[in-house]
């Protein structure tokens, strides 16, 4: 068992009050994996005052140096990934393949970021008068206020952690009190790679407390949250009255649709790793599959042979397909709702109970669920559950199964499998959902483009690479004009 501290200008300390909490192992309950700091208000002035205090030195800190001390961070986590891969097990329930999958997503950020220092590049462009010249540059924003989901427990931290660095702010990052061991490990490679104090300040403890505070400090300049649409919801309106930046990743409800001339084989591994991977715990999992008259119950049967034979149980023993969902609020949740879902007259074919074989009943185990004869105005279709339950929905042609796929508050992510060409194409144009996939499920994104949702899964601007990603997010545009005439020129009039 691990004592596990807050990081505040550039130490490792115990919280104010000295309480502490426990992460423990959702695959077995009696496994504590960390004690952990439970902060209060005051650890959060500290670190907000810390990370001021750095903001100076770090900002004026040329900027392919910070990504040096990215890129050190990135070789560590890359030196570490088979422990942190299977910390990431013990302490969220993944698979271990999907727990070295998030590590390594960490990596590639590192090193995309890192090379972002070497760009980071604004325009120049001519001025309309003579013996002028203009640009724009990217300046950091202050302090970050970084609060993060258990579900990515490392990769999600990267995402914001090293975009706000690069670009020169200074952060007080708050993980989720699920993964806090997770996030520490994620905190000390920056801190071997070099990061000078005061830069990067992590602070763990309650959403509701340490959370809400930071997010409304005084000494925060800008918020980065991924979470639920409630909290993200919440911390939108706090910002709104204090006139703050806030940049939020929230939920989803994400459909694949399969069409009638689909490869369904393909169809059925994309609707089962994208309903059932990550125990149905990702933002972009495929909780409704949207299927054509044509093939509804040819797929419905393979879908429920191929579910039926997941294999659930602890992420680290070879063979697991699906592991534990994360803590027993969740689990009673998702419980809840398949009870919805069966009053509503939804048809239960697979799962809809704990499971209790082997060792499941040693830690939050829910099986495979799969409803069919689901309708758009069901809460089970419209309702982010998150945890492995699908809902299987038939529609009569591509426009009605897009309307379908659209009819939800949320718009993260979709797929469509099709060999259409032309049924790909109005997919991709129509699907009101921030990524589409063809052919592919709605789970893989890839750091270098931009990640992020519409409605109520996202406000803001994106999250991770390529042209208006994370770099839009923890930058803004300064532009400068410099008029080297010697006399007085007016723009607009001196035409
Ligand atoms: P959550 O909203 O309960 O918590 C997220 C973070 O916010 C945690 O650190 C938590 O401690 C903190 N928090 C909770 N209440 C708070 C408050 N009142 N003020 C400030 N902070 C508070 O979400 P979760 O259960 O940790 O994560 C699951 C959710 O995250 C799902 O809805 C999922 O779809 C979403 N998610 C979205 C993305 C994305 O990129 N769109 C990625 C991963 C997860």
């Amino acid at each position: 068992m691990e004592r596990i501290k807050n990081y505040i200008d550039g130490k490792w300390v115990d919280s104010k009050s000295g309480e502490t909490f426990r992460s423990n192992n959702p695959a077995n309950k009696g496994e504590v994996v960390g004690v952990v700091a439970r902060s209060g208000r005051e650890d959060v002035d500290q670190a907000a005052k810390a990370a001021q205090g750095a903001y100076d030195a770090w900002r004026l800190t040329p900027a392919p140096r910070r990504g040096e001390i990215l890129f050190r961070a990135a070789g560590i986590l890359l030196r570490n990934k088979e422990s942190l891969g299977r910390l990431e097990t013990r302490e969220m329930g993944k698979i271990l393949s999907e727990g070295l999958g998030d590590v390594q997503e960490a990596i590639d950020m590192g090193y995309y970021m890192a090379g972002e220092g070497r760009r980071l590049s604004g325009e120049t462009v001519p001025s309309e008068l003579p013996d002028k010249d203009m640009k724009s540059v990217r300046v950091p924003i202050g302090v970050f206020g970084l609060i993060t989901p258990w579900n990515f427990p490392i990769a999600i931290p990267s995402w914001k952690v090293f975009p706000a660095l690069i670009c020169g702010n200074t952060v007080v990052f708050k993980p989720s009190s699920d993964t806090p061991v997770c996030a520490t490990r994620f905190v000390e490679a920056l801190v071997e790679a070099g990061l000078p104090k005061g830069v990067l300040n992590l602070v763990h403890g309650p959403g509701g407390e340490v959370g809400e505070y930071l997010a409304s400090h005084p000494g925060v300049d800008a918020v980065s949250f991924t979470g639920s649409f409630d909290t993200g919801k919440r911390l939108e309106g706090i910002c709104g009255a204090i006139h703050r930046m806030i940049v939020t990743e929230m939920g989803g409800k994400n459909a694949i649709i399969v069409m009638d001339d689909a490869n369904l084989d393909l169809a059925v591994e994309g609707a089962l790793w994208g309903g059932f991977g990550t125990t149905g715990q990702r933002c972009t999992a495929a909780s409704r599959i949207v299927v054509h008259r044509k093939v509804y119950r040819k797929f419905i049967e393979k879908f429920k042979r191929r579910a039926s034979r997941l294999k659930l149980g602890d992420g680290l023993q070879k063979g697991t397909d699906v592991g534990p969902v994360i803590n027993e609020s969740q689990f009673n949740k998702i419980l809840r709702e398949v009870e919805i879902g069966k009053k509503e007259g939804a048809k239960l074919i697979l799962g809809g109970k704990a499971c209790q074989k082997g060792n499941c009943s040693e830690g939050y185990f829910i099986e495979p669920t799969v409803f069919v004869n689901v309708t758009s105005e069901m809460r089970i279709a419209r309702e982010e559950i998150f945890g492995p339950v699908v809902s299987v929905i038939e529609a009569d042609n591509l426009e009605d199964a897009i309307r379908i796929v659209n009819r939800t508050a949320y718009g993260l992510s979709s797929a469509i499998y099709t060999q259409d060409i032309n049924s790909s194409a109005v997919a991709e144009r129509d699907l009101e959902t921030g990524i589409v996939y063809i052919n592919a499920s709605t789970i893989g994104a890839e750091i270098q483009l931009p990640f992020g949702g519409i409605k109520h899964s996202g406000y803001g601007r994106k999250e991770a690479g390529g042209r208006g990603g994370a770099l839009d997010t923890y930058s803004r545009w300064k532009v400068i004009y410099r008029d080297f005439s010697g006399r007085l020129q007016k723009a607009q009039i001196d035409k």
